[in-house]
């Protein structure tokens, strides 16, 4: 009953992605990975701070007529190692994935030192590694452990 009165909170889609369990705090940076920035024409809503048994509290991101990539998931996994993607057709729920944590994230994310071979004009994808606590550039070993938004290279 109170999952209920939660849903209430976000208005329901009928076409789109529905990413629920972000972590309390983490909406905006999920809107940042997905580079929605309000200049586009997807209907987005945003609940956060919903009260959640299962997390405190969490944030949910709905976004009308967009299912997301793998690459989108995971980078969302390193911000919202919780989450749930919920893929809604016609209001139905047709699938539902729990975001899992990848080994590796390749091509995804740009390497914030300037020197590395990644970031200069070498055809070289970025590769980093995902550790406990952050990422490291598989080639140059920098740590990225916060500001997954800032780094993300996704077209
Ligand atoms: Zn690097």
């Amino acid at each position: 009953m109170s999952d209920d009165s939660h849903q209430l909170r976000v208005s329901k889609i009928k076409n789109g992605t529905v990413i629920d369990h972000v972590r309390g705090g983490q909406a905006l940076n999920v809107l940042a990975i997905l580079g929605i920035d309000g200049s586009g024409d997807e209907a987005v809503s945003v609940g956060m701070n919903v009260p959640s048994d299962r997390m405190g509290r969490k944030d949910i991101v709905k976004v009308e007529g967009r299912e997301l990539s793998q690459d989108e998931v995971d980078v969302l996994s390193l911000i919202a190692p919780d989450a749930t993607i919920n893929i809604v057709r016609a209001y139905d729920v047709i699938g539902k994935h729990r975001v899992e944590r990848p080994t590796e994230v390749v091509g995804v994310l740009s390497c914030p030192n300037a020197n590395c071979i990644t970031t200069g004009d070498e055809p070289v994808a970025s590769r980093f590694a995902v550790l406990g606590d952050g990422v490291r550039c598989a080639y140059c070993e920098t740590l990225i452990r916060e500001g997954f938004a800032d780094h993300i290279d996704v077209e």
